[in-house]
């Protein structure tokens, strides 16, 4: 007879260790889904299926992945994966953007080191190499992305430089062309003298910037009345180079004008004495302290004042003999300068649209290298910027000239915000340049209406998350001018347009598109460079009739176009997608450019939905840079804890806000990672060898297992809504409470002793089995899309009889159909009152092991005081098993003035008495019948037929 009762205690046994070693554990899970050949497994098994399709944005291929890459591709996968444990046939095929000016600049860059002249290589061979720059870093992050877990069709992924992605790029450029969208027009762009191309305003930043600052006189030529004749309008402008493209003038309808004569003048002061000026009331003083003078006011003005005035050009005489109207324009303010803005139609936005609204001429006057063309007078060949981004000679030479005019009132600098050029960081200018443009508010027969009204109908048909994107995007769409889509650089897709040089008309001919796009799909862009024009234009035209446009194409144009290449027509997934999901800045970045690309061609927008994020900060809330240090790297993170842990601070975090990352959140992480992976670890310890037999039905189950399945009903019936919400964070949130306080300090606690001690063939035992089965397959099934290299390990430790047990790998499951009888509401409500109950008890045992009265809570048997309605949902309930005790009494009443209550559950009081009787060298619980046994004098009854049994 043995008295080591130790072995007869079934304590847990599993293979999944405590230890995660995740840095090592997930690149073998990887290669395991590789070999296994996951994803076409999961395509097979979801054949038929609706599907549901998360069109990616596609990451630019030049770099390693930082952070933000990791979130977006992170939230993607959570996406992706939670819809097809829904039970949907969610195919992801991943993709990049290739062309465009950073890889231009990064092979631009190996020819300075190498002190080799760009132009002196022929553009197909730069193109190749640009290629092969784009290819080499999409080998390099998509294995990292991989390596985060991601779930996709990694070898058949997009790109935008594929071939066939040419192709379609090209056809999509075709249609605008065929139904008037594209035109060609000229127009004041932002524009980079360095890199000598129009930027896009997301290739823009803001800078601080010295700019010298010019007053100058623009004399009344002509006046309603004359009353204004002989003043001067006075304009204050920071960019005084453009006053050679000046041809109007602009005053604000709700300002307030009065005319001024100069009464006194200060030292050094370029005004005359008995001068009159027009000028804003309100700037009046401003003025008169800048130019050093006393002004006077002799009277008032009112915008009817203005009808008809013609001014002369500073520099009449010189020139610039034209007349200079004034206009009223809803633009101009009276917050610094003179109250007038002076209009170079050629050099602002506002003044073109002003210009072209009141049919001003739109002048060129600066080349693409930032110089004044030959044919502008004084001016020919000044510089406004130098090649290398540096301020030029142009507004020194005006300055000068308009001093010499005797139109200068004031010269000076100001140090202000100005757009930069984001890759050169050089300040650009506006210019005036030819330019292909997308139409916004030109009626398309096409698409039956103006693009403008067709994506801002697609917004209100878009369904946002969070809301606050939809006024974003839809105020940008409202107030967008026409699209400029052309860039004079060589990395891209050409615009492939044949221009007629008798009619300076755009070739409309379909069969020559069609040719362009086979061309292209057969041997890629680099074909409109490389081969004659004869090749597209065919028989029809004659070559020398035509110009043939070497620009390329805006690289949001070819991101704009990739839900064509990628979705349309394609079986395998849908068009338009389900949902968009990218940073908050991809409004006037990809949602957008996408959105007109499709209404432009096809009436509405690509997406059903459009999910965002916010950026990743460090731990500070500051951004991250090299120069503070302060980088989170990915790969770092998944070399020394593992990706996991990155994915459960993806869920972590509120993705519609800024997230924060660094070395404090990361521990915390980790340290809620282990929680979660010991509640799986003791499920599967506590279910070692289980098998179907045990199983007991519901109907026979004790009411504290039914109350576990009506918890996991209640979260099933929370999660899969949330799921449709993209609410992972939820989620995570009640997964997490519900593994800490239901699980582990509850359902396990107590349990603890019936899945140790009780027989192998004991109900208890048998339904506390069954029921942790339910809870593996269930935690396993929701934290797979979360945790997924966890989730994964767990359920190869499982045992084979688990609920779904023979699924292969956890990612071939759906989530688990939870039966109908589960949510049993009253069950709910009625264990509120026993946990209320309960806890009392435990804070009553608590106090006593800390005043070491007792060392375990099986040394008490507690007499517990309680009114009517814990009694009632006590019936038929163990208090002894529930409180974890060797006896204990449950009596109806008040609780005593000694007892032990809590402020919050009032009519529960315990009077924590000792156990009596000798403790059970198996159970440990203190019992009289200890002791009564000749066979087994050191054991209790229920381990005495344990024993026996075993
Ligand atoms: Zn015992």
């Amino acid at each position: 007879m043995t008295t080591d009762y130790k072995s007869s205690v079934f304590l847990p046994k599993t293979d999944f260790p405590m230890r995660a070693g995740l840095a090592k554990k997930e690149p073998e899970l990887l290669k395991r889904w590789a070999d296994m050949k996951l994803f076409h497994r999961l395509r097979a098994e979801s054949r038929g299926r609706p599907k549901f399709v998360l069109h990616d944005g596609p990451p630019y291929a030049n770099g390693n992945l930082h952070i933000g890459h990791a979130l977006n591709k992170i939230l993607k996968d959570l996406v992706t994966r939670t819809q097809q444990m829904l039970g949907k046939d969610s195919h992801y095929v991943p993709g990049w953007d290739c062309h465009g000016l950073p890889i231009e600049w990064k092979i631009e860059e190996e020819y300075r080191a190498k002190n080799q002249d760009k132009d002196a290589v022929p553009v197909g061979e730069f193109r190749r190499q640009c290629r092969a720059f784009a290819d080499h870093w999409i080998g390099v992050q998509r294995e990292e992305f991989k390596r985060l877990g991601v779930e996709g069709d990694w070898e058949n992924y997009y790109s935008t430089m594929a071939y066939d992605s040419e192709a379609v790029i090209a056809g999509e450029l075709g249609k605008f062309l065929m139904n008037g969208g594209l035109y060609k027009g000229s127009k004041a762009v932002l524009w980079s003298v360095v890199e000598k191309t129009a930027l896009a305003e997301a290739e823009i930043e803001y800078h601080d910037h010295t700019s010298d600052t010019v007053h100058v006189r623009f004399p009344v030529v002509k006046s309603k009345g004359g009353k204004l004749d002989g003043a001067s309008v006075v304009i204050w402008t920071t960019t005084p180079w453009t006053i050679p493209g000046n041809r109007a003038l602009a005053f604000g309808p709700d300002i307030a004008y009065a005319l001024v004569e100069v009464a006194e003048v200060g030292e050094g002061s370029r005004a005359k004495a008995g001068e009159k000026m027009v000028l804003a009331k309100e700037l009046v003083g401003a003025v008169g302290e800048t130019a050093k003078f006393t002004p006077k006011v002799l009277g008032d003005l009112a915008p009817e004042d203005f009808d008809g005035l013609l001014a002369a050009h500073p520099l009449r005489g010189q020139g610039y003999d034209f007349d200079v109207r004034l206009l009223p324009g809803g633009f101009v303010t009276a917050d610094a300068g003179t109250g007038f803005v002076h209009i170079a139609p050629g050099h602002g936005a506002d003044d073109y649209e002003l210009g072209v609204a009141n049919g001003v001429e739109v002048p060129d006057t600066v080349a693409e290298d930032g110089s004044y063309y030959p044919h502008v007078p004084l001016f020919a060949g000044k510089k406004v910027y130098t090649a290398q981004g540096v301020r030029g000679d142009a507004n020194r030479a005006v300055s000068d000239a308009l001093d010499k005019a005797g139109k200068l009132l004031a010269f000076g600098r100001i140090r202000h915000s100005y757009p930069h050029s984001w890759r050169s960081k050089a300040p650009v200018i506006f210019r005036n340049a030819p330019q292909w443009f997308i139409a916004m508010d030109k009626p398309i027969a096409e698409i039956g209406g103006t693009l403008r009204e067709k994506a801002l109908a697609a917004i209100d048909a878009t369904r946002f998350v969070p809301q606050a994107g939809y006024n974003r995007l839809r105020s940008m769409i409202e107030q967008r001018p026409d699209w400029c889509v052309s860039r004079q650089r060589a990395w891209g897709v050409p615009i492939t347009v044949f221009v007629n040089k008798e009619t300076g008309e755009p070739l409309r001919d379909p069969e020559v598109m069609a040719r362009v796009v086979e061309a292209f799909r057969a041997e890629g862009a680099d074909v409109w460079f490389e081969s004659p024009p004869e090749r597209f234009l065919g028989n029809k035209y004659k070559a020398e009739d035509f110009e043939q446009v070497k620009d390329i194409l805006d690289v949001w144009f070819d991101s704009g176009s990739t839900h064509v290449f990628t979705l349309e027509g394609n079986p395998e997934l849908k068009w338009p997608a389900d949902l968009y999901l990218e940073g908050s800045d991809q409004h006037r970045g990809w949602f957008h450019s996408s959105l007109l690309e499709s209404c432009g061609t096809r009436g509405r927008a690509p997406y059903d939905g459009v999910l965002t994020h916010g950026f990743t900060l460090d731990e500070q809330g500051r951004k991250m840079s090299k120069s503070l240090g302060n980088i989170t790297a990915p790969q770092a993170v998944c070399d020394q804890y593992g990706a996991d842990i990155l994915r459960l601070w993806v869920v972590g975090t509120d993705y519609t806000e800024d997230q924060r990352i660094g070395p404090e959140i990361l521990k915390h992480q980790a340290e809620a990672y282990r929680r979660l992976r010991n509640t799986l670890r003791y499920l599967l310890g506590s279910l070692a060898g289980y098998s179907a037999v045990e199983k007991v039905a519901y109907a026979d189950m004790p009411e504290l297992e039914r109350w576990v399945l009506h918890r996991l009903a209640e979260l099933d019936a929370a999660f899969r809504p949330a799921v449709d919400d993209f609410d992972f964070h939820k989620i995570a949130t009640e997964l997490h409470n519900f593994c800490a306080v239901d699980l582990s300090a509850f359902y396990f606690d107590i349990r603890k002793d019936a899945i140790y001690c009780d027989a192998p063939t004991g109900l208890r035992r048998r339904a506390a089995r069954t029921v942790m089965a339910e809870l593996f397959s269930f935690l396993t099934a929701w934290l797979a899309p979360i945790t997924c290299f966890t989730a994964e390990e767990a359920w190869l430790a499982r045992p084979d009889d688990v609920p779904d047990g023979a699924a292969e790998s956890v990612h071939l499951r759906l989530y688990p159909e939870i039966p109908a009888a589960w949510l049993d509401a009253g069950l709910g409500e009625k264990w509120k009152t026993v946990r209320a109950l309960r806890r009392v008890v435990t804070g009553a045992l608590e106090l006593e092991r800390a005043e070491k009265r007792i060392g375990s809570s099986l040394q008490a048997a507690p007499h517990v005081h309680a009114t009517k309605e814990y009694i009632a949902a006590m019936k038929d309930l163990d208090l002894v098993e529930l409180c974890i005790t060797s006896g204990g009494e449950l009596i109806e009443g008040e609780p005593a003035a000694t007892d032990f209550k809590l402020p919050d559950v009032p009519g529960v009081g315990v009077a924590p008495l000792l156990a009596e009787g000798n403790k059970c060298a198996r159970c440990w619980q203190v019992l009289r019948e200890v002791g009564k046994s000749a066979k087994h004098p050191l054991l209790c009854e229920r381990c005495e037929g344990a024993v026996s049994e075993a």
